[in-house]
This record gives structure tokens, sequence and C-alpha cells, in this order.
């Protein structure tokens, strides 16, 4: 994945920098060189190295995942009964919260993710969503690394007329400049919603968010996806997502703008259309994949399966579906000093997939593939062996 130091678009995102018989060499969690074994194995520096054959296999850098809902609602309750999920995260304390993060946080390890980001967004009030934010710091790089994100979701249309006004005035005024003092989140996304009224709030918001310093990302699953990315490029937000519904005369502005992360998991499991994703890559967007997982309605978290679906079901190449579910995904997140390609001086971040042809990736659809999971230059996860294990053996990871 190495390349320019821009978010991939057009043919670059079909590029994946394949080496052939390739090593890496990692010293001190970095990586220290990546390039031909013949070349790696005659450094200096690799002398006395500990040699993992990964012979036959397909090496590269974790997935970066760069929109999810893993704060909320709770595991067990679905999205649409918020009062009960609410409730759920009001009578737990942060660190019973982190528990449920971190059991997540892990599964995805094992399916090859290193790079997480994570929305907290539950309403109910300052107390709920600073509690969401104070859970995922507990679990920030415990084992992957945690990229947390304040999600504002206005009241629906049609309901008090001034309860959207209301909901940004509080997060601008109150809920936002807490959050940027505290650290307690990289981002601040808004969930998109049509009408020139809301345009003039969401703009407010956007632009608080860039006074505070803080990232800003457009959350466009509902109608208008045209005007949020219109807003998202004109104000250079860090990201948009979804933009399931976007039509293929709004696409102007992407060719110089932010990352749009597309979530083909949220599609299969609506059973509904995903974003026009071959449309957006024509028009030069930079475009990441990941796995919008929340308990309820889309429930997957390994990214192999996203990127088998983005092959599947949105037609890009298995080179772009890898190219948008890593490094990508580190543009998106603003992380790609740290996250999304093996190169010299980066933490070490990889996955060795037990598969000979990364195309493979593309094709298969449910499966884990992953032999190892490397973080910063230590193994978090190895597939386990099948054979039989006496009962006294067995130990649960927790
Ligand atoms: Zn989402």
């Amino acid at each position: 994945m190495r390349g320019p130091r821009e978010a991939r678009r057009g043919p670059l995102l079909n590029d994946p920098g394949l080496i052939f018989d390739g090593s890496v060499l990692v010293r001190n969690g970095l990586v220290e060189e990546v390039g031909p074994t013949r070349r790696v194995e005659n450094l200096k520096t690799a002398r006395g190295a500990i040699e993992i054959n990964a012979a036959g296999r397909v090496v590269m850098p974790g997935f970066v995942d760069g929109h999810t809902h893993l704060a909320f609602p709770p595991p067990g309750l679905a999205r649409t009964d918020t009062a009960s999920a609410l409730n759920a995260v009001k009578s737990a304390t942060a660190s019973t919260l982190a528990i449920q993060m971190r059991n997540y946080l892990r599964a995805m390890a094992r399916h090859g993710t290193t790079t997480v980001e994570a929305k907290a967004a539950c309403g109910g009030g300052q107390s709920s969503g600073l509690k969401l934010l104070r859970a995922l710091a507990l679990v920030k790089h415990d084992p992957v690394d945690v990229v947390s994100t304040f999600l504002l979701c206005l009241p629906p249309p049609g309901g008090e007329p001034d309860a959207a006004e209301a909901a940004v005035v509080w997060a601008c005024e109150e809920l936002l400049p807490l959050v940027a003092r505290r650290r307690l989140a990289r981002f601040a996304d808004i969930e998109w919603s049509p009408g020139e009224r809301r345009q003039r709030l969401i703009r407010r918001y956007i632009e608080t968010t860039a006074r505070l310093g803080m990232g800003c990302r457009v959350h466009a699953d509902g109608d208008g996806p045209g005007e949020a990315t219109a807003l998202g490029c004109e104000l250079r937000v860090a990201g948009i997502d979804h933009l399931e519904k976007i039509a293929v005369g709004e696409l102007g502005g992407v060719a110089s703008g932010p990352v749009v992360t597309l979530l083909p998991g949220l599609a299969f499991h609506r059973g509904s259309r995903p974003a026009p994703a071959r449309a957006l890559l024509d028009a030069g967007a930079a475009v990441a994949l990941a796995s919008n997982f929340n308990r309820s309605d889309s429930p997957i978290l390994n990214m192999q399966t996203v990127v088998s679906l983005a092959c599947r079901e949105m037609g890009l190449t298995p080179a772009e579906a890898l190219v948008a579910a890593t490094v990508n995904g580190a543009y998106a997140l603003g992380c790609v000093s740290t996250a999304g390609s093996i190169e010299h001086g980066k933490p070490a971040d990889l996955i060795v997939f037990n598969v000979s042809d990364y195309r493979e990736l593309g094709h298969h659809s449910g499966m884990n593939l992953v032999h190892l999971t490397m973080k910063r230059g230590e193994f978090i996860y190895q597939e386990g062996a099948v054979a039989p294990l006496a009962a006294e053996h067995v130990r649960l990871p927790w």
C-alpha cells in the first residue's frame, strides 16, 4: 500500500503496491524495512532477527475500519429500542461498557482489524454521551487502536420545531467544547438531514468543530446526500460517509473532496441498494470501506467480508477494495502516519492471511482467513490449531 502522500483516487486505488516474494523487517514495533526478500535478508540490521515464515501466504497492512457504532447501542439491544438502550447506558458504569466493547475489539483483531473508529451517540443528554466516550477512552489501545468520534443525531423532522436547533446549540456551546477540552474525541460527526433550516444548523456544527480543532465527519445515510456532499466539500470536512442514495449527477465535487467511506455491510443486511461505488470511483472519489458495525442493522465486523461484499455487490476490484480498507481508511481517520500501509518507520500493524493471492480476499465470503495479526510489532492473534484438546486445558481468554 505504499504510494503517494495522499488518499488514493482513480487508477491509484487499483494499485496495492504488491511485492512478490517480499519480506518485512520489524524492529521495536516499527517497520524497519520492506522489500524483496533477497534484499531484506541480506541487510545488516536483519542479522539475528527472528524469522516468521509466511511463505505461500499474503502479508498486508492491518485493516483500518473507519466507521463503526461500537459504543451504541449496547449489546443485546436493537437500535430502534432507543429507550432500553439508553437505560442500559445510564445504569452501567463506563468500565462495564468498556468490557463489552473490548470483546468486540478482540473479535475485530481476530479478523485483521488493527485500527477502528468508534462513534458515541445515544441522545439522552450530556452524561450518557460523555460516559460512552469515557468507556472508549478505556479501550483506546486494547488491543487495537480506537479513534473516538462523537456523533450528533438531530431529532427527526416533524417534531418540536425548535428541537433540532436546541440540539445543535447545546452541542456547539456545551458538549463539544467539553469533549475537545478533555480530548475525549478526535472527530465530531453529524447525521445529515435535508432542508434549508437544517443545513444552516449543520453548517454551524461543522464550523464549531473546526474552531475547536476537531475533525468533522458527515453521516449522509438518508435523503439529500448530494447536498451533504456539496457542503462537506465546501467546508473541507474530514470525511463523508454512507452515500447510499447519492445520484450520479451529484458527484461534482468528489474528485477533490474528502475521503468518502462506503459501508457495503449495511445494504447487505437491509437488503437495500448499496452506494454507487463504481460511479464514485469513476468520478475521482477517494473511497474508503468500513464495516458500520452496530448490533442492530449492520452486525458485520469482519473487514474481509466487507471487502468481498464491495467486490461482489459494488463492483470494486480486489485491489481497490483492499486499498480502500487500509490506506484510504487511514486517510479518512487522519492517521496515515501510523496506519494503513507497510512502510519504513510506521508501526508494524500486519495481517498474515491464509491465501496465496490477495485477490482471493475479494472472493471468499464470511470466513476468517487470518493466520496472524500483528499490532505494533506484537502478535495479538494467531489462529488456533484444529486438534483434540483436553477439557482441563480449555481456558477462556477473559
Ligand atoms: Zn453509521
